[in-house]
């Protein structure tokens, strides 16, 4: 028997909603939330919840906490501000650089709105956690984070102070670090499910915090920052990071070597068109300075892109060549390529382009191509390397199906971090089984849970407003009453009694509106199912319930009101 609920009526609620869209908004989360009354900004970066978002938060804060509870992480809460000292131990307050917000006490003494907490952790358990046989030990709090964001934006997407979610664990070897990771991201993938959340965990960089592996869980939406490829078969990567073979095909022409004129086509496009061939057909050739300043043609298949990341590794810090260097190693723009390449300049191609033996690429002469261009043959390639951007399309480096491609919002991610960036660097010890001292093998998990709130939104919404997951919608069901007063009111306030009553969260639209408003508020506000109450459904016994995702209506007998929707609401609270 599930708790008896409060009815929230409408008429009281704090939820000032705005008829238009408010400009600044870009993004449908930031939009809606706005528009739902259900965020205000206080200046730039800083929200309040109002409400309405403050009882999902509470929900996905509670997801959360039951999913680390569930692998043994413990729970407590540490000071959002930390003393700078602990920063300097680390090293890190140079690296966090002007993203660290700082502040001085009255004694003249810093301290740091924590951005993440892993100093805080680690100084807590150095001097108390002192042997192998306690551990491993997980502990995590949930509370908000600070950071100067260079250009905060997109609502609670990116903040600069924003609820997180942040778990430290000490391990006394790299197994126990392992086994802990791995049960940390079972319990990321179930937090994201059961937010209703369509996520994938992503192999990442570990960035700023350091550490060997990383995982991030990046919710599947147009709005995300990061663009992915991915697979059925469980692969999942940044485009950027990502490594496959692409496939090329070969260029026109019998296999010799032929001077084509082209006049004026100097892209790749006009280059494909003119013979008739997929881009991919054609070779685009990048001339650079590397970072030593020596110049370099990068060759890569036409239809993709030379990577930034995987350039700068390769290259230092070079650039492509201004029209002045261009000029300077006699090279010309939209016909540069590897044959006959003016001495002096290396040639680096891709690995994919190696089995391939008629290119079609510039001729290094204003105005003309070559078609069957062999390499070994007709020019030698100093380095073959992996430089392209992986497109969706391309095969999966697993399993060589066509890879998926979309954008992803990073809600959560987990490092392992290993003894060396703090426990070693701050003293952090154990005694191990022979009384020897070692630092603790560390790994570190942040879920945004703000974020998390945005990224719900943005899968879940269309033209009219919000849809809730039942899991994290702030009341799981509006009884909306047609009329002002009399029996049909009457009987909509008895049926959210009734609702309330059986442990369901109801709020009941009461308010002296005319049905359209109140139908577009409730529609906007998303909850996940709207009881319809009005006159002449009370006269033949009978209300309409609509599911708001698929909004579909249903006609349901009075008397089953309770049951039907206990039974809807009980199925999608996971
Ligand atoms: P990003 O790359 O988006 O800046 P991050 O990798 O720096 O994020 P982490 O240090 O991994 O962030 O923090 C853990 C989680 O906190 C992130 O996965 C994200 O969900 C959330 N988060 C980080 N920065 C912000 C922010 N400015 N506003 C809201 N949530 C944030
Ligand atoms: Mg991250």
């Amino acid at each position: 028997m599930s708790k008896s609920l409060p009815v929230m009526k409408m008429s009281r609620l704090y939820a000032p909603t705005l008829k238009e869209d408010p400009a600044e908004a870009e993004l449908a989360s930031h939009r809606l939330l706005l528009r739902a009354g259900m965020i205000r900004k206080q200046a730039a970066g800083l929200y309040s919840y109002l409400p309405l978002a403050w009882r999902s938060i509470q929900k996905i804060e509670q997801i959360c906490r039951e999913e680390m509870d569930a692998v043994g992480a413990q729970e407590m809460l540490a000071p959002i501000l930390t003393d700078a000292a602990l920063w300097e131990e680390s090293g890190r307050i140079g690296a966090y650089g002007p993203e660290l917000m700082r502040l001085e006490d009255r004694h003249g003494r810093t301290f740091c709105l924590g951005p993440t907490h892993e100093e805080t952790f680690t100084d807590l358990v150095r001097n108390e956690l002192r042997s192998y046989k306690q551990l491993p030990v997980t502990l995590y709090h949930i509370q908000d984070k600070f950071r100067d964001e260079l250009r905060p934006r997109f609502g609670l997407m990116r903040s600069r102070e924003f609820i997180m979610k942040d778990a430290y664990s000490f391990s006394a070897t790299q197994e126990s670090l392992s086994e802990v990771y791995e049960d940390m991201k079972g319990a990321y993938a179930r937090y994201c499910e059961r937010c209703g959340l369509k996520a994938l965990p992503v192999a990442a960089d570990s960035g700023e915090i350091g550490g060997d592996a990383s995982v991030e869980y990046m919710a599947l939406a147009d709005a995300g920052e990061a663009s992915l490829v991915w697979c059925d078969c469980g692969f999942a990567a940044d485009d950027e990071a990502a490594s496959t073979t692409v496939a090329v095909s070969e260029g026109p022409g019998d296999g010799t070597l032929q001077k084509v004129e082209t006049p004026g086509l100097g892209t790749i496009e006009a280059v494909a068109a003119f013979f008739g061939f997929p881009e991919n057909g054609t070779r685009k050739s990048l001339a650079l300075i590397d970072g030593e300043g020596n110049p370099v043609v990068a060759i890569v298949p036409g239809d993709h892109e030379l990577n930034d990341i995987k350039a700068a590794k390769l290259f230092g810090e070079y650039h492509l060549m201004t029209d002045e260097e261009l000029e300077e190693y006699d090279l010309h723009k939209g016909f540069i390529g590897p044959v006959n390449l003016p001495q002096g300049i290396r040639l680096v191609c891709d690995e994919s382009l190696k089995a391939s033996t008629s290119w079609t690429c510039g001729a290094n002469e204003v105005d003309y191509h070559f078609t069957g261009a062999q390499p070994g043959r007709d020019f030698t390639v100093d380095a073959w390397e992996d430089l392209v951007t992986v497109k969706p399309g391309d095969p999966c480096p697993h399993c060589g199906k066509p890879l998926k491609g979309g954008r992803g919002i990073e809600c959560g991610q987990v490092f392992q971090i290993g003894p060396d960036k703090y426990a070693a660097k701050m003293g952090a010890t154990f005694a191990d089984e022979n009384g020897r001292e070692q630092p603790f093998y560390m790994g570190c998990y942040g879920i945004g849970i703000s974020r998390t709130l945005a990224a719900v939104v943005e899968q879940h919404h269309d033209e009219h407003g919000i849809i809730w997951p039942v899991s994290v919608a702030p009341y799981e069901v509006s009884v909306i009453a047609l009329d002002k007063k009399g029996e049909a009111f009457d009987a909509a306030a008895e049926i959210a009694a009734q609702l309330a009553e059986a442990g369901i969260e109801v709020v009941f639209d009461d308010r002296a509106e005319r049905p359209g408003v109140k139908f577009a508020d409730n529609d906007l506000m998303g909850f996940p199912y709207q009881v319809v109450v009005g006159k002449r459904g009370i006269r033949a016994g009978t209300v309409e319930v609509k599911d708001r995702a698929t909004g579909e209506r249903t006609d349901v007998a009075l008397s089953d009101v309770v049951a039907h929707l206990s039974e809807l609401v009980e199925a999608g609270r996971r």
